[in-house]
């Protein structure tokens, strides 16, 4: 018998990575030093371009929902330090990488990259610019909170360069705005949105969450049909990840304001259907673009790739990340820095480097990586093909998750012919899940396992 969306959702409800790296975070580890991170970067990638991430950690004020590593401050000073101690990272590094590599794409993340000042904005990027060489058509991206913004610094981003923005929208319905402590009219938004395609940046994304407390059916399609009316090139619905053993201040969230997971199902098939109408297309997991959008035609010609970041077209770029907490990510190597703003302070100031742990990849976790990243993003798999480019034998090597995947297959998730898998419609809400049969990771003993949110 057929399992209903309902029943299928509520089977697969659970814990398991989002692969915005493999193997995951958890698995990155003390033992990898400064002495292994420089390894990595004076290693040889003459094919390789540069993307730089800047992390911004501060914010005006705490969104209760909030995920991400930032420092909730109302003092500007604690700005400066913070930018010198990034200006000496990126020299530091800077002078490792192998100086003919071009810098094809640039985000600025956060916390709020906005809360720095036009000014300072000004400051960073020519710190940037001075450390790497930076492609004149390079993609130069960053996330923005609407609250605070005004168009002085949105002129700021524009002459230095930057040409997407990204805003947070989150939900528009009053009650559960003020659930998350995070308020902003409808009037704001499209105040930023009308100055940002005046001064002519080429791509703005907006970002919404489902599974926020008080949210409903009703309330969440109000906010679909007004985000649609501000036409953005690009969405990210991201599901709300309840992880309050990780982010103390997620306590601060009545969990029985929460929505079931009926509801949730609901939403997520509400975004389906909304923004399909509006003719977004639905490139997998969260992601949302319009369909002349690079992100849309690199997974039509199979070059789409995930990485800390979402879903890129940046494929074959090394990712130097600068700041607390930030990520980096080589061919075969990742690193992550100190999480504090305190020990990333400290690290920079002794040695240029805050390396608080990483790892370097074998072989198999290359192969692995590729592969559930093939599901995600191409959301098919062709065994000869990639048997072919591993040199691998693919039915042997994969053998255990064909086999993990079949009941997957009796559940309409995917299809399994002779030489090839194909994600279904109905399994493109479950691409964790497909991606999880892949994780030799996951294989571990119980009790050996990181602890992951949950994937519907
Ligand atoms: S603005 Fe973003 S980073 Fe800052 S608290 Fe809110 S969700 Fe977190």
């Amino acid at each position: 018998m057929t399992s209903t969306p309902l029943e299928l959702l509520r089977k697969y409800s659970v814990a398991g990575p989002r692969y915005t790296s493999y193997p995951t975070a958890p698995y990155f580890h003390p033992g990898f030093n400064e002495a292994d991170w420089a390894e990595a970067l004076t290693a040889p990638a003459p094919d390789r371009g540069l993307s730089l991430y800047a992390h911004i950690p501060f914010c005006d004020s705490l969104c209760h929902y909030c995920g991400c590593n930032m420092v909730a401050t109302q003092d500007y000073s604690k700005t400066q330090p913070y930018l010198a101690t990034l200006d000496r990272e990126m020299a530091r590094t800077a002078a490792l990488v192998d100086s003919t590599r071009v810098v094809r794409q640039l985000h600025w993340g956060g916390g709020t990259p906005t809360y720095l000042n036009p000014d300072d904005i000004r400051r960073l990027m020519a710190m940037m610019r001075r450390h790497f060489s930076v492609a004149p058509d390079a993609e130069i991206s960053c996330e923005a909170d609407p609250r605070e913004l005004t168009r002085a610094h949105l002129v700021a981003l524009r002459e230095s360069g930057f040409n997407r923005l990204s805003f947070g929208v989150q939900d528009m319905d009053p009650a559960v705005q003020q659930a998350v402590n995070r308020i902003q009219s409808g009037a704001l938004i499209q105040q930023v949105i009308d100055w940002s395609r005046e001064l002519g940046f080429s791509s703005i994304n907006l970002d919404l969450i489902v599974g926020l407390p008080k949210q409903t059916v009703e309330s969440f399609s109000r906010t679909l049909d007004q985000v649609t009316v501000w036409a953005p090139d690009r969405l990210a619905v991201f599901a709300y990840a309840h992880v309050p053993w990780m982010k103390k201040h997620q306590k601060l969230i009545n969990e029985a304001d929460l929505p079931d997971s009926a509801t949730r199902l609901a939403l997520q098939q509400a975004v389906n259907e909304s923004l399909g109408a509006a003719g977004y297309v639905n490139i997998g997991l969260d992601h949302f673009a319009r369909p002349d959008d690079e992100l849309v035609r690199a997974q039509q010609n199979k070059t789409l790739w995930r990485n800390f970041q979402g879903y890129t077209t940046h494929k074959d770029c090394d990712i130097l990340a600068f700041g607390a907490s930030s990520i980096s990510q080589t061919a075969d190597v990742y690193m992550q820095n100190e999480k504090t703003l305190k020990r990333y302070q400290e690290r920079v100031a002794a040695t240029g480097f805050a390396v608080e742990r990483g790892l370097k990849l074998t072989r198999d976790d290359q192969i692995q990586r590729d592969a559930i990243t093939r599901v995600m993003c191409d959301l098919e798999l062709d065994f000869a093909a990639f048997g072919h480019e591993w040199g691998i034998a693919f039915t042997d090597y994969f053998s255990d998750a064909l086999a993990e995947l079949r009941p997957l297959a009796e559940d309409g998730l995917v299809d399994i012919g002779a030489g090839k898998i194909d994600v279904t419609p109905t399994g493109r809400l479950f691409l964790r899940n497909i991606g999880m049969c892949f994780d030799r990771y996951l294989k571990e003993p119980a009790g050996t396992q990181p602890r992951y949110s949950r994937t519907a």
